[in-house]
């Protein structure tokens, strides 16, 4: 990996500018420092900058420039590609940011922008109010939010940026600004799926909505019986409540204490079905999926908090996903997800999910730059796996479902359920009619392109 050196004066001028703490190779906590999510990323920094606000965001961001190193926003972590660390440059690591007040009179909450997912949910759910979060806890809340925002509640209560009310941003220069309905309205447009192109946002604020009940049914089948479980799932998909959330996948059955132990390490089909509401009510809608006769059936209340973190995976495995959007699910579709379920890389920890959205997704605002919302399916290979000697079978199955659903797929890709796959699954990510409006914006808070680790939106010329 290549190593760039700092001069000692600058960065003792670095030390002294920031409230938190600079890390550089060799320094005690610089590898904790520097590992990401996905345990394939293995990068190092010439210097990470762990802000403690957004006064050593600007100081972090004009260091970086000075010096010529290229910079990398680092949030939760969580991106598959890895751009949050960079070999030789500079990391501004928002991670000691993760602050949140919520404000339940006005329904409101702000965050910080190194706040997880978790972070969030510790701090609304004790007054029995949620947005909508992704499906883990461990997420940070900047990249997810910036990038879109999917989760379980997205039925009900939109996509996560639909919730977005305001942002702070330090900008390319340094400068503080604030984005909203009201102030620069073009830039707060382009922070709902533009991602981190625009600068680092040391604030977000959010609305809130009253949550009283969650329910979950986790329904797990013999993979035979995939293609049944997978019809019934699209059929509830067609008259489900917007409360609904959730998803079907086949997967190996976790080492959970509710799965029987001749199960775990077996492939399964699961059935994942969220409910905004009680579970007496989830019991009515899945109906037909009980009815199938799942080998584990759990169906239960559950706090959204506790939810959030069912899914959460221990960091350092490695990881390789993609996404395809699909325009409908005939029953030829549904028959080529399922034989690749059958096809699950064994002795990994890989989930094949299919998503329905609909619901508050496909009905909010339509001028985003988020094309995909529309779609009413979502086929999500998600593969993750210990030993790199398998990386080449996995990555293949990845592709492999990409190309199976083709047929289906619609042009348009939510780019956080992708790493790095070329220029036009960018354009395909934020809508070809939207490029010049972000390039645009992009022009006018960073020219230069400083933040370029990311689904990279260029400057208009
Ligand atoms: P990072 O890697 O830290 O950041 C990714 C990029 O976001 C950075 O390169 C930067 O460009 C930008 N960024 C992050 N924070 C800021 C900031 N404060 N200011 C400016 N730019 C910033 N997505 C969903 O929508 N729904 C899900 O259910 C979901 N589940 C996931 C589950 C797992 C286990 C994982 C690993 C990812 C999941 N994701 C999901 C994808 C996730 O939303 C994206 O990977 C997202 O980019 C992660 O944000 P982060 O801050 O954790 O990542």
């Amino acid at each position: 990996a290549p190593h760039t050196t700092v001069p000692e004066s600058a960065l003792a001028g670095l030390r002294e500018d920031l409230a938190g703490e600079v890390r550089v190779p060799g320094d005690p906590g610089y590898d904790e420092a520097r590992a990401v999510h996905n345990g394939m990323i293995d990068r190092r920094p010439a210097v990470i900058a762990q802000c403690a606000g957004a006064a050593d965001v600007a100081n972090a961001i004009l260091f970086g420039r000075e010096t010529g190193l290229q910079i990398a926003v680092r949030g939760g972590g969580h991106s598959v590609a890895g751009t949050s660390v960079v070999d030789g440059g500079l990391v501004v690591d928002l991670r000691r940011m993760h602050a949140v007040v919520a404000d339940p009179e006005h329904l409101t909450v702000r965050v910080e922008g190194g706040a997880t997912m978790g972070h969030l949910d510790r701090a609304t759910q004790p007054f029995g109010l949620a947005t909508t979060g992704g499906r883990v806890s461990t997420t940070g809340v900047g990249g997810f939010v910036l990038g879109g925002g999917s989760g379980w509640l997205e039925r009900k209560f939109g996509l996560a940026s639909d919730n977005l009310l305001a942002a702070e941003l330090i900008t390319a220069e340094g400068k503080h600004v604030v984005a909203s309905a009201d102030e620069n309205p073009e830039l707060f447009w382009a922070l709902h799926g533009g991602g981190g192109n625009f600068g680092v946002v040391t604030s977000l604020t959010l609305r809130l909505h009253e949550l009283p009940h969650m329910s979950v049914a986790l329904l797990l089948y013999p993979p035979r019986y995939g293609p049944e479980v997978v019809r019934a799932y699209r059929d509830l998909a067609s008259w489900a409540p917007d409360e609904l959330g959730g998803g079907v996948l086949y997967f190996p059955a976790p080492p959970e204490p509710f799965v029987p132990e001749h199960l775990v390490g077996q492939l399964v089909c699961g059935a994942l079905v969220t409910c905004a509401g009680p579970v007496a009510r989830l019991h009515e809608v899945a109906e037909r999926l009980l009815a199938l006769r799942p080998v584990v059936e759990v169906v239960t209340d559950i706090p959204y908090a506790d939810l959030q973190c069912m899914l959460d995976d221990p960091p350092g495995l490695r990881n390789y996903w993609s996404a395809e959007y699909l325009g409908g699910l005939p029953d030829e579709a549904v028959d080529v997800f399922c034989a690749r379920g059958d096809r699950v890389p064994a002795g990994t920890a890989t989930q094949h999910v299919l998503f329905m959205m609909g619901g508050a997704v496909a009905a909010g605002p339509s001028g985003y730059p988020l094309p995909w919302r529309t779609a009413p399916w979502v086929v999500h290979p998600f593969a993750t796996w210990q030993d790199p000697a398998d990386d080449g079978r996995v990555v293949q199955w990845v592709h492999d479902v990409r190309s199976d659903v083709k047929p289906w797929t619609t042009d348009a890709v939510y780019l956080n359920f992708i790493g790095a796959e070329g220029e036009q699954r960018v354009v395909a990510g934020f809508g070809a009619g939207n490029l010049p409006r972000l390039a645009a914006v992009k022009a006018a808070f960073d020219p230069d392109n400083v933040f370029r680790l990311n689904h990279n939106v260029r400057p208009a010329a």
